[in-house]
């Protein structure tokens, strides 16, 4: 459990969220390996935490596994020590960033979702007073 996919696993991943096998990278590929930058506020093996770059609240933080799963809908069983390790970190961090009064998180997919980046990532935003339902 918890273990790397390999090269198929990935197309596979790749193919179900409609995107390219072996297609271009997302951003978020790009901000793992350092080929842009980012404000990150926390690194381990499985994961990597940055600032959005068009934050909603005033604390608006990204958590993604380094491991690019394209979207919530394509997880597995195999991704549940993952997921837990998201979910911990992002309470850690908002922790960390003083949001002692609550945040919410937030997990958007696909179309209807309004995902934009097909690699998973879980939104914390914090800071202000939220509204329900969501828009
Ligand atoms: P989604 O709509 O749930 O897929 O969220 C994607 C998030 O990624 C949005 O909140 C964007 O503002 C954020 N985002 C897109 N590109 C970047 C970037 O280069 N750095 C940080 N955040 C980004």
């Amino acid at each position: 459990p918890g273990g790397q996919d390999g090269e198929v696993g990935k197309a596979q991943r790749a193919a179900a969220a409609g995107e390219k096998a072996g297609g271009q990278p997302t951003i978020f590929s790009k901000i793992i390996d350092r080929t842009i930058p980012a404000t990150i506020l926390y690194e381990d093996d499985k994961c990597l935490v940055f600032r959005d770059v068009a934050p909603q609240a005033p604390v608006h933080f990204l958590v993604i596994p380094k491991r690019p799963i394209p979207r919530i809908s394509h997880v597995g069983p195999q991704d549940t020590e993952l997921l837990g390790h998201l979910m911990v970190v992002a309470a850690r961090t908002a922790q960390a960033e003083g949001l002692a009064d609550g945040y919410r998180l937030v997990i958007n997919d696909g179309k209807h979702g309004a995902q934009s980046v097909y690699h998973l990532h879980l939104h914390v935003l914090g800071g202000r007073q939220m509204g329900w339902p969501p828009g």
